[in-house]
């Protein structure tokens, strides 16, 4: 087998191109080839990722088991749209509410849709019918209580209450019946609910914002406040769930059952988009035929990677493995705080939201001085992370990763930090 060919010209990034639309800003890498924790770029280079496409790759690149699913059910049906079922839509749907429903609350159903985004419409639908329907809310007049610093996609109707001026801005006229709050605060919260309240929408830990944890009050005091005012609680846990917390849904760790739970990135092993709707089958049971839908939603390939991504959870063990692993990587995480080559650290499982130091520090600081020039100093030393929101970066390594490969990951941080 040949190593990866060289190549001629230097190829260029995809922000160089005039035919790729510009919507992001990667680092300066050009991966062809992943496998487990490990991804190889053009000029076969070698980097862990500690990004796991934003948790959708929790089980690693080409897992052996989720490969092997795809292959299998590529040779035998891939789509049928929902105007005919297929062999393996409800064995789908009943592992999922085997894995996710005694976590919900409720006799559990399940709704089966592509991208994050269109999971979360899917909640909000469902909870706004269910608000007209069975609450009694005036019709047209149903409100839905989300955070500030929320990120559940880029719909239009979810950039209307993101408060992320880059995500917004431009994309108006913007979809109303959002009320924002102060993400943590339940207390605030509970006030803001009324008579026309459906449903609270929120990511039991903030993704996108930087693995932001909130106070361990905050979501039973939450699940307290919809309870008492028959609101439904909506967890956003695209990011979050299955495993990323060593939990199967980061709600678990606060004992919190949400009534509607949005499930997608690793639902699709890294291999294609599936989503999901999980939760309380007296609110999912108001979409009835026409109602809702999705051509892709539920496809047998989509259903076939899913069942053996939820195979790899159904017996805790990866969770089980996620959160000691996570627990000694934390401990050396919060050590470079201690030491002063970072200023935070946030983190969950496997999951950590690192704010570097930055140029506020007393000279000499040579460290890097912002989230992007940390992760590019990693890229340099084989690693691969992301930045969000300036000063931050987010590490998310496979839930597979190995204790050896973790450590080598952190190591190379250390240098990045230490050395730079
Ligand atoms: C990624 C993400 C989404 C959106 O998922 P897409 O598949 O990109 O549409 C929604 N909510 C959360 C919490 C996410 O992290």
């Amino acid at each position: 087998m040949t190593l990866v060919s060289p190549v001629a010209a230097p190829l260029s990034s995809s922000e160089s191109s005039p035919f790729l639309a510009h919507n992001y800003h990667p680092l300066p890498v050009t991966l062809v080839d992943g496998l487990g924790s490990w991804v190889t770029d053009v000029e076969g280079r070698r980097y862990l990722d500690l990004l796991s496409g934003y948790s959708a790759l929790n089980f690693g690149h080409r897992h052996p088991a989720l490969v092997a699913a795809a292959h299998a059910q590529l040779d035998r049906l891939t789509l049928t749209s929902r105007a005919f079922d297929h062999d393996l839509l409800v064995p789908f749907a009943e592992a999922l509410a085997g894995l996710v429903g005694p976590l919900v609350a409720g006799p559990p159903m399940v709704l089966p849709m592509n991208t994050g985004a269109e999971a979360v419409e899917t909640a909000i639908k469902a909870a706004r019918k269910w608000g007209y329907e069975v609450k009694g809310v005036p019709d047209g007049r149903a409100t839905i209580i989300v955070a500030d610093g929320n990120f559940h996609g880029r719909t239009t109707t979810i950039v209307s209450f993101s408060t992320d001026e880059d995500a917004r801005r431009g994309f108006g006229p913007y979809t109303p019946g959002f009320r924002i709050q102060p993400y943590g605060d339940a207390a605030a919260l509970a006030a803001a609910i009324d008579e026309t309240t459906v449903a609270v929408l929120l990511e039991p830990i903030q993704g996108e914002q930087g693995v932001v944890v909130p106070p361990p009050s905050y979501l039973p005091a939450v699940r307290e406040a919809c309870t008492a005012a028959d609101v439904l609680l909506i967890c956003d846990e695209i990011q979050s769930g299955l495993g990323r917390t060593g939990t199967t849904l980061a709600s678990e760790l606060w004992g919190v059952r949400p009534d509607l739970v949005t499930l997608g990135k690793a639902l699709g092993g890294g291999i294609l988009p599936v989503s999901a709707v999980v939760g309380r089958a007296d609110v999912l049971g108001v979409l009835t035929a026409g109602t809702h839908g999705s051509t892709f939603g539920g496809n047998p390939l989509a259903c076939a990677v899913g069942l053996a991504v939820i195979d790899l959870l159904s017996d805790g063990s990866l969770q089980a493995s996620a959160a000691a692993l996570g627990a000694a990587w934390g401990e050396r995480l919060d050590g470079f705080v201690a030491d002063g080559l970072l200023a935070s650290v946030r983190r969950a499982g496997l999951w950590a939201g690192l704010d570097v130091v930055g140029p506020v520090a007393p000279a000499p600081w040579t460290g890097p001085v912002d989230g992007r020039d940390l992760c590019e100093r990693l890229l340099a030393v084989g690693v691969l992370a992301k930045d969000t929101h300036g000063a931050t970066i987010r590490l998310a390594p496979p839930l597979t990763i190995t204790p050896q490969d973790l450590d080598l990951a952190t190591d190379r941080l250390e240098g990045a930090l230490r050395h730079p």
